[in-house]
């Protein structure tokens, strides 16, 4: 939620936006604008990467204001087919499979299959598996500029998930950590479960496997999920992993704090402005010495790809990286 008490107006969210070019003038006036219920062109030109939550040095939310007016206005003009797709989702057929018991359960939303292959072998053996729209966290409709949906979709989500999932639930997606760990105490919903990143899991499996990691000594370019603005502190995880698995996260202008979207949210606005963005983020990449992409969304991994390869770098899911150090 934006909060309008610690905003300065100083201008810095919107100075260092990626995707706009304003001057400190330019940004204030913006943003005046937007706290004074206008809809002044940022409202518009925003891609929903959330990164200026990040930027504001009063964590004022900025992001979150832009958001409300995205969707109070309906400035972004998203085609009725992508909104539908999203309106549908928690219909999507469920399935709960089973797991030993001993393990925690994997939840995979409704982007599991969007990569095939991803969760056979036996680092996930013996997890009960969720996956569905029993399971869908809605935080896609931010990129769709409503936040209406998230909030209230959030109970079912946690009910569900507490309902099939037990005590701890490792969130493949990285939109449904973002609704766990971080939304859902705004929304006033306490989960009855403790929200487990992939990234934690996959550091905890490769520390009990330590014995077996054959070190891959590769130099990637990590594509960072918008999602993942919301629960910054597992970056250190991710540090950690690649560190064990002999990987240089290769130092980009676009990686943390200054990530790149993968071009997904504006497919549906601007099919050419999303194609310059992901050429900016391969190019930045290659430019930076990487061999590879890695990538911990599957939505990224689909969008970067093509562009990717083009440029001479393998696509590598993190679970992929895992996999490959550790069964080789
Ligand atoms: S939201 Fe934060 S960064 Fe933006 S103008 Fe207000 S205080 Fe400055
Ligand atoms: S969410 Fe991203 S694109 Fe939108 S104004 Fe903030 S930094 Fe810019």
């Amino acid at each position: 939620m934006f909060v309008r008490e610690r905003c300065d107006l100083c201008g810095e969210c919107l100075i260092r936006c990626p995707y706009v070019d304003y001057d400190r003038e330019e940004a204030v006036s913006q943003f005046r604008s937007l706290i004074e219920g206008g809809v002044p062109k940022i409202v518009t030109e925003c891609v929903t990467c959330v990164a200026c939550n990040r930027f504001c040095p009063t964590q004022a939310n900025p992001f979150d204001l832009i958001l409300q007016r995205q969707e109070e206005s309906g400035a972004l003009n998203i085609p009725e087919q992508n909104t539908q797709l999203f309106r549908n989702m928690p219909n999507a057929p469920s399935q709960v499979i089973p797991g030993d018991g001993g393990k925690p359960a994997l939840s995979l939303c409704c982007v599991g299959d969007l990569l095939p292959g991803l969760f056979e072998g036996p680092l996930f053996e013996g997890m009960t598996v969720l996956k569905g729209g029993d399971f869908f966290c809605n935080v896609g409709w931010v990129h769709l500029g409503a936040a209406t949906p998230v909030r209230e979709g959030a109970r079912r989500f946690a009910d569900n998930l507490a309902r099939h999932g037990g005590k701890e639930i490792v969130l493949y997606h990285d939109d449904c950590y973002a609704l766990a760990a971080s939304m859902l105490e705004e929304f006033g919903v306490e989960p009855a479960f403790r929200p487990v990143h992939i990234i934690e899991f996959l550091l905890r499996q490769v520390k009990e496997a330590w014995g077996s990691v054959e070190p891959l000594g590769l130099k990637v370019a990590y594509q960072q999920p918008c999602a993942s603005r919301y629960t910054p502190w597992k970056d250190e995880w991710l540090d950690e992993l690649l560190g064990l698995l002999g990987v240089e996260r290769v130092h980009r202008e676009y990686d943390r704090e200054g990530a790149l979207c993968c071009g997904s949210p504006l497919m549906p606005r601007d099919r050419e402005r999303a194609q310059r963005v992901k050429q900016r983020n391969v190019d930045d990449a290659v430019r930076h010495g990487a061999q590879a992409m890695v990538y911990l969304c599957p939505l990224c991994a689909l969008n970067l790809r093509k562009t990717a390869a083009e440029a001479g770098l393998e696509n590598l899911h993190l679970i992929e990286l895992v996999k490959r150090a550790l069964y080789r």
